[in-house]
């Protein structure tokens, strides 16, 4: 749907860049809002890797979401956003000393912690501070996503997380340590996660693990389910807002959470992943043997996820209305992986036409790279455009 973008501002903007359309950020953030807030105890927090752009970050603040980080950088633009470090909770499992100490003087509202030298390590900072640092543990469910090998984080030997048998063993060490206080588990299972069984899955696990933790006397008063959430990148246009509905009710209905528990969620992806496009203009059409390339200015260092996780992104045209032709899209970096997608249809290029890749709000101007000397893509938001 080209009339989503404003094209007449697009061709005054130096290509490339990022577009994000905050109409519809804004709707998602009331469709999560709405959804989460039919029940008691839900709290989400914003996975801030997926984009870190100030711009974002503050219209997801406003919204009153809590802010997931996974590195003191992170930890700092979201304060930086206007994020209360109370609602600020730190994953990751190489913390630094330096990450430790920002966190613990912000009094973040607690760290995921990863390993059992990691919470030592925690509880020493915090003693030579003379604070107590609030800490859930990251267990790893062994739960599958049908998700890429690359983004699945749930099974069982994974440098993520701490083994379910090892769970009661690490809560025991934290309670015999002064300057730590275990406030809750935390689990994760993966990324674009679009079956709903797989959120049962990890439902029925977090119950076995607390009908264990029970038996032993030991409270949990944060459960934390991560974020995971797909979107459609197929249909852009059909399907703008992940089906939150569905997502939220999933653990309603599944996760039997105790009373006064609060239930937390990190979600990323399906935050930001369809209201952003990276904005393109082709700057070749070239004639293959058997093909043609559309040659852009926007590349992998730009958008990895084609090259990095062979992810799909619908592109479309947006200056064309021309038939439709065949081309490979690919990008200028001096690497053969240096693909939008191939063997697409597209309206007819020609030189200077502007190209929209969908879809890549999440995961894409944050891991964007300076390699080849390229300056790092801009970003803008509807209201810059006006
Ligand atoms: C990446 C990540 C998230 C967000 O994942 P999405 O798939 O983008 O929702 C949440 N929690 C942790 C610990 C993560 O590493």
């Amino acid at each position: 749907m080209k009339g989503v973008f404003p094209l007449d501002k697009f061709n005054e903007t130096d290509t490339p860049f990022y577009y994000y359309d905050t109409d519809l950020l804004r709707e998602t953030l009331r469709t999560i809002n709405t959804e989460a807030g039919k029940y008691e105890g839900f709290c989400v927090h914003y996975a801030v890797k997926a984009n870190a752009n100030p711009k974002i970050l503050n219209v997801i603040c406003q919204a009153g979401l809590g802010a997931d980080c996974v590195s003191g950088g992170e930890i700092q633009a979201a304060i930086n956003a206007g994020f209360s470090s109370s609602k600020i909770v730190f994953a990751g499992v190489g913390k630094s000393d330096k990450e430790i100490n920002l966190a613990i003087d912000k009094d973040i509202f607690c760290f995921n912690v990863e390993s059992v030298p990691e919470l030592a390590v925690i509880n020493e900072i915090a003693a030579a501070k003379g604070k107590v640092a609030r800490v859930a543990f990251r267990i790893n469910p062994n739960v599958g996503a049908h998700t890429h090998a690359n983004i699945t984080t749930g099974l069982a030997e994974n440098k993520f997380g701490i083994a379910m048998e090892d769970m009661e063993d690490i809560i025991g060490q934290a309670e015999d340590m002064k300057n730590v206080k275990f406030v809750g588990l935390h689990f994760h299972i993966g990324s674009q996660i679009l079956d709903m069984g797989d959120f049962v899955a990890l439902c029925n696990r977090i119950n076995d693990l607390q009908k264990q933790l029970e038996a032993h006397h030991v409270t949990v008063d944060n459960i934390n389910v991560g974020g995971g959430l797909g979107i459609d990148y197929t249909h852009p246009n059909k399907v703008s807002v992940p089906d939150f509905k569905s997502y939220f009710a999933t653990y309603a209905r599944h996760l039997k959470l105790r009373k006064g528990q609060m239930l937390h969620f990190e979600l990323g992806r399906s935050v930001v992943g369809q209201c952003g496009s990276l904005i393109s203009r082709v700057l070749y059409v070239k004639q293959g043997t058997a093909k043609q390339f559309a040659i852009l200015d926007a590349g992998m260092t730009d958008l990895i996820r084609p090259a990095l996780y062979q992810a799909y992104h619908k592109i479309e045209n947006i200056s064309s209305e021309a038939p439709m032709q065949t081309y490979d899209v690919v990008g200028p970096i001096c690497e053969s992986s240096d693909v939008f997608a191939k063997a697409i249809d597209l309206n007819e290029c020609h030189r200077g036409d502007l190209v929209a890749i969908r879809s890549a709000g999440a995961y894409g101007e944050i891991m964007a790279s300076q390699y080849n000397c390229r300056p790092l893509p801009k970003g803008y938001i509807t209201e810059d455009m006006h």
